[in-house]
């Protein structure tokens, strides 16, 4: 399937000079996000993935369909001040900023395989520090899978020792 043609291009959004890339025209078509899934899914499958880790939010939908394929649980990344219980964070840097990001600190036990799913790849910011958080608790980051990638910003040379899947690629 050419999951491009699900993908809207949105120029100037959420500012001049960045193409926002949006995914809900895919997720509004039912066999192109089955397609999706699938594709995710078949593609991490002989990877011995114990648990789907996602980032808030677009992590989560892509992220918890994998799961159920793979017949795993899933593990979400929030923002601050979401999760109930005792938590391990890490910050990162943002072009202007910093983000910071919480996982329940009993989510994952040593020598857990994980596989990381989210939406987008763009400088790799973000899945980078979730997977420092996968491995500061004992964690194998197996795979890392996105539906887009951002090639311009090369953050699969930052994250070189990562196997890395990405559907579509702009
Ligand atoms: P990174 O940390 O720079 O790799 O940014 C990736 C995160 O930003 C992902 O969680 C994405 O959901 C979000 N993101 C960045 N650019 C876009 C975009 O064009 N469309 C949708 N999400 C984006």
């Amino acid at each position: 399937m050419d999951f491009k043609q699900h993908i809207a291009s949105i120029p100037g959004f959420p500012k001049e000079g960045i193409i926002f890339r949006d995914v809900t025209p895919l997720l509004e078509d039912k066999d192109a996000f089955k397609a999706c899934i699938d594709d995710l899914a078949a593609h991490a499958k002989d990877l011995g993935v114990d648990v789907v880790v996602g980032p808030e939010s677009r992590g989560f939908i892509f992220g918890c369909p994998v799961a159920l394929e793979l017949e795993c649980g899933f593990v979400p990344i929030r923002k601050p001040g979401k999760l109930p219980r005792e938590t391990v964070s890490k910050k990162y840097d943002l072009e202007y900023g910093s983000n910071e990001i919480f996982m329940h600190k009993d989510s994952i036990k040593p020598g857990m395989k994980v596989l990381i799913v989210d939406d987008l790849l763009a400088t790799g910011g973000t899945v980078e520090a979730v997977a420092a958080l996968i491995e500061e608790m004992g964690g194998e980051v197996v795979g890392m899978e996105f539906v887009i990638e951002l090639e311009e910003l090369k953050a699969t040379e930052k994250l070189s020792k990562y196997n890395i899947y990405s559907q579509v690629k702009y």
